[in-house]
């Protein structure tokens, strides 16, 4: 898994004249999009953590691009006017920390050149194709065992042909290590070096390959002919390519498990592998801290997963947080509150219960004085009550319970990776989701986000469970990087990217999107003339629940289906006494198809005579 990447893009494109004279040659725009910003979102996708860009001439346009993407880490290389492309990877080279993607910035590629290197056992390797006819190839040779040993613009040199070089190549750290220090000792009689020759002086220290794609779809653009080639020829290519790939699109508008970006779905696609070996281990622990990082600081919170769903995340948290003899309070104003009751009375654990209206905020004088009557030593409540779109005031809630002596248990499911949130600034100590809601993986991981001075403590209590021990769990993943039983293996690997594009997007954003989806939806429903059930001002935006309408031809099952034919998933109320079906915003969604959600959900009503 490859997780870092190198752009060199320090030269000056000199070749374009006029139109790169203040400004890079990657951020010439194709279909709308700089060829630059288009590589960075393929990276993204393809599982990349972090793009290292080498930056020379006009490095601000860069700087800004860091802005916008959070992956991105710009190095300049203050000498490039004097130096080429191997200057550049020079300047990049103390940030590399293992197998890295190395690419020149200025190409138009299909992203499936990074999926092949990625797949191929071989640890250094450059992409070729067969023949492009662009007029500036770069011809690779390879010796009898498959070794670059020639690169060359002159073909006719070339006795055994590898391919034309693309310039999207797979390196090892040490090959690179190996690359700066041969440059070092060369560079006062050739600093102007391009990287592609230094490969071909290392390839006989450590071997280089070549992996050949035939009819692969790409071009790198140094002047005007190439561009026009490239957008008359080539990216119609790359974009039909690619579409291909592309999985047929359903919007889930039901409270999670929520859509997710095709990059999600297809980081599910790797070789087995035995999630007892190391390098899975690695990747769980990763995931672990991402997942701790979007609500928590590290230092003080750590995240325990478990193969489950988000209810048995709640079950791992009810069941191991509530001390021997403890006593639990738990708020009830939805299917999700009296959940966690339910969980606590099957584990025998001594527990009252507050109950609330489903649809008004809780009355928080009465709740004050319930924590004050009796001594109780835990307290669980649900931050989003997802069966109605309520978002409880933690803020109030969580230091009242604090105020009392009580642990801190949050059902977060619906809300962690939505909205900001801080665990330590809530005074929540222990906070449950899953990988399916906003944080947008695949479902079958539950898991809790815990303070570690309150999971430390305990250590020493009774087992009142088993598989979802919470302090065993996280004692044998601290030890082994292992988790006791069978981890969802395929599950981490899409969650692991939904980390990714959690942080590129940044929950902020995450939220603003989802608000205007919200926005967008609200509108709507007030054209149509159907009625929420919460009030605007308590609703997280999230979740609307929407009444039925009164109106005999009206049935669930008949916009379902309706909504269904256009690509839409809907879902109904989860309340006993009251009609309702709820709209998320949840996970991929897009303002545009809330949009046209809007228009199905208008026509069917007025199919059915409502407006
Ligand atoms: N808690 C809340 C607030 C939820 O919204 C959900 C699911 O919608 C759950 C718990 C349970 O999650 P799962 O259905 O994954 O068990
Ligand atoms: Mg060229
Ligand atoms: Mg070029």
């Amino acid at each position: 898994m490859i997780k870092q990447a190198v752009i060199m893009a320090g030269g000056l494109g000199s070749r374009f004249g006029n139109r790169t004279h203040a400004m890079p040659k990657g951020f010439i725009e194709i279909d709308g999009t700089a060829m630059v910003e288009r590589s960075v979102r393929k990276l993204i996708a393809a599982g990349v953590e972090e793009i290292i860009i080498g930056t020379g001439h006009c490095s601000e346009y860069y700087d800004e691009l860091a802005k916008k993407y959070p992956c991105i880490k710009t190095v300049r290389n203050d000498n490039y006017e004097n130096t080429s492309s191997m200057g550049t990877l020079e300047v990049c080279a103390p940030f590399v920390r293992d197998s890295f993607f190395l690419l020149e910035s200025d190409l138009l590629y299909d992203s499936i050149g990074l999926f092949v290197l990625d797949n191929d056992m071989r640890k250094n390797l450059i992409l070729a194709s067969g023949k492009t006819n662009s007029d500036d190839e770069v011809y690779l040779e390879t010796d009898s065992s498959g070794v670059l040993c020639n690169v060359t613009k002159d073909k006719v040199s070339v006795k055994n042909l590898a391919g034309e070089l693309v310039g999207i190549s797979k390196i090892t750290k040490s090959f690179l290590d190996k690359m700066v220090a041969f440059y070092e000792r060369t560079r006062a009689e050739n600093a102007k070096i391009d990287y592609e020759t230094v490969f071909c002086r290392v390839a006989k220290e450590e071997p280089v390959f070549v992996r050949r794609i035939e009819y692969y779809a790409w071009t790198e653009i140094d002047d005007e002919a190439m561009l026009e080639r490239a957008e008359k020829l080539i990216y119609p290519r790359i974009k039909e390519n690619e579409s291909l790939r592309d999985i047929r699109r359903e919007v889930l508008l039901n409270p999670g498990p929520s859509t997710t970006t095709d990059s999600v779905k297809y980081a599910q696609v790797v070789a087995d592998i035995c999630p007892r070996e190391l390098e899975f281990g690695n990747l769980m622990e990763e995931v672990s801290i991402g997942l701790t990082e979007v609500c928590a600081d590290t230092k003080n919170y750590v995240t325990v997963m478990f193969g489950c769903s988000g209810t048995g995340a709640d079950e791992a948290m009810i069941s191991s947080c509530v001390p021997p003899e403890g006593k639990l309070l738990v708020v009830d104003n939805g299917s999700y509150g009296e959940r966690l009751a339910k969980i606590a009375k099957i584990y025998n654990i001594d527990t009252d219960v507050f109950k609330s209206s489903t649809y008004e905020p809780i009355d928080l004088e009465a709740l004050e004085k319930q924590m004050q009557s009796k001594k109780y030593t835990t307290f669980a409540v649900v931050y989003h009550e997802t069966t109605t779109g309520l978002l409880n005031p933690l803020d109030k809630i969580c230091p009242m319970a604090k105020k009392y002596g009580m642990t801190t248990l949050c059902d977060i499911v619906s809300a962690y990776g939505g909205m900001p949130i801080d665990l330590d600034k809530l005074d929540i100590d222990f906070a449950t989701s899953t990988s399916n809601k906003h944080i947008g993986g695949m479902a079958g991981i539950g898991f809790v986000v815990c303070r570690f001075s309150e999971l430390m403590k305990q250590k020493e209590w009774p087992m009142r469970n088993y598989y979802f021990n919470l302090y065993d769990q996280y004692q044998y993943f601290k030890k082994t990087k292992q988790t006791r039983f069978t981890p969802p293996v395929q599950t981490f690997y899409a969650l692991r990217q939904a980390i990714i594009e959690t942080k590129n997007e940044t929950v902020e954003k995450r939220f603003e999107r989802f608000s205007e989806c919200w926005k967008i939806f609200v509108a709507g429903l007030k054209e149509i003339g159907l009625k929420m059930l919460v009030k605007e001002e308590n609703q997280s935006r999230f979740i609307t629940a929407v009444l039925f309408p009164e109106n005999p031809k009206f049935s669930f099952n008949g916009l379902h289906d309706y909504a269904r034919s256009f690509g839409f998933t809907i879902y109904p109320g989860k309340l006993g006494n009251i009609d309702t079906f709820r709209i998320a915003n949840m996970g991929d969604i897009k303002p545009e198809e809330m949009r046209r959600f809007v228009v199905v959900l208008r026509d069917y009503m007025h199919s059915i005579g409502v407006c």
